[in-house]
């Protein structure tokens, strides 16, 4: 079947949510995807940040093949070998002996489990920030601050006021003694790749401790090593008491995790919270072995350095306002309003990006591109702007 075929059927079976897709993908290898037509592109979106090493990463095959083999599911009544590994791992990544993990399948997952978990401190009102995304069921989507996906589905959870990011004197102004949690984004993704100011994260901690309320980090998108530490928020120098993950966590595969540091780490008792799915073996087995190839290949560090290259390559584009993120989270913004056409024009001239925002395009390459992709990302995206202008 070719793209258009399957785009029929897409519209004929399922529900309007999304709007319907230019095309349908069918394959794909390391920064190389395959449309239904057999045409190719360059993923610079990576599955929204979430293919962290790319389509079919060798490691990630055959650990996923050989799990699936061996035992493909057994429940939260039995513990698994793979889903404690990566517990182990993740509890190291964070530098805290005392974090404790908790498995889910997806981001609002993760941010769920963070939201039951802070209630357990007895307290109810939580701070977001406006712009901020946390996911879409009604838990998440009451964190989430984006009034377009918020108002269809109001009433939500009541207790969660939202600040503007990055404005130390609101979130003052908004914490309390009855704030059970603040939740942010180290770098806000879906709102545009905002980056807040050097110094914020540190400055809401102080503000947590001295209320007593729990700091979540969502980095859902930012971790996984994308934005060239870990969880996105290292070089703030601060401990938050939750981490939540899923996107890049799985390499491709559905997996999220919240991570829950010192005295938040004991908040859930047995019966508290759950999850059929979570700590799956063969997700586990996947996330194991993307971790594996970040840490061997030095991805991190060498995320990091792309991103110099790409600001100081994209900031030379006359229509090319400002270049902001960290790592291979990139956000592009526009002197005009037109990112959504420069986004179609992009997947013609053969290249996944999308449109964060109308200004903004955003790009989250898996961690594995090479140089000479990033090359020719940059003297696409320099002549289909060219053109545009
Ligand atoms: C994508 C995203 C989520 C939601 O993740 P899902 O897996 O779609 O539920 C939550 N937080 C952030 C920061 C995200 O980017």
């Amino acid at each position: 079947m070719r793209n258009l075929d399957l785009i029929e059927k897409w519209k004929n079976t399922t529900q309007n949510n999304y709007g319907v897709p230019s095309l349908a993908l069918v394959k794909g290898k390391g920064l190389v995807v395959t449309d239904a037509d057999g045409k190719t592109y360059l993923d610079f979106l990576g599955g929204i940040a979430t293919n962290i090493l790319g389509h079919a990463h060798p490691a990630i095959v055959k650990a996923v093949s050989k799990q699936v083999t061996q035992l493909s599911h057994v429940s939260n009544f039995y513990a698994h070998p793979n889903a404690l590994a990566l517990a182990e791992k993740l509890i190291s990544m964070t530098g805290e002996e005392s974090a404790r993990v908790f498995f889910a399948q997806s981001g609002a997952e993760a941010n769920e489990a963070a939201l039951k978990l802070s209630r357990r401190t007895g307290r109810t009102h939580i701070v977001a920030a406006q712009g901020a995304f946390h996911g879409r069921t009604m838990g998440a989507l009451s964190l989430t601050g984006q009034p377009s996906k918020r108002e269809p589905f109001l009433p939500l959870l009541k207790g969660i006021k939202h600040v503007p990011f990055s404005d130390i004197a609101a979130m003052r102004r908004a914490i309390n003694k009855k704030t059970a949690m603040v939740i942010l984004e180290p770098i806000m993704g879906e709102a545009g790749v905002i980056v807040p100011a050097p110094d914020y994260l540190a400055e809401v901690r102080t503000l947590c401790d001295a209320s007593g309320a729990l700091l979540v980090i969502d980095a859902v998108q930012t971790g996984m090593g994308r934005t060239g530490d870990w969880f996105g928020y290292e070089y703030s120098g601060i401990t938050p008491d939750v981490i939540t993950l899923a996107k890049g966590l799985g390499g491709g595969l559905p997996l999220g995790a919240m991570i829950a540091i010192g005295e938040a780490a004991s908040l859930f008792k047995a019966g508290d919270h759950g999850s059929t799915f979570g700590g799956n073996p063969v997700t586990t087995a996947a996330g194991l072995a993307t971790i594996a190839v970040i840490e061997k290949q030095n991805l991190m560090h060498k995320a990091a350095k792309h991103f110099d290259f790409l600001s100081t390559e994209l900031s030379l584009i006359p229509s090319v306002k400002q270049v902001r993120g960290a790592g291979l989270l990139v956000g592009i913004e526009l002197n005009s309003d037109n990112a959504n056409a420069v986004a179609q024009k992009m997947l013609e001239a053969g290249v996944l990006v999308n449109a964060a925002n109308p200004t903004t395009i955003r790009i989250a390459p898996a961690l594995i591109v090479t140089p000479a992709q990033l090359k020719k990302f940059v003297t696409i995206f320099r002549k289909v702007l060219s053109h545009d202008n």
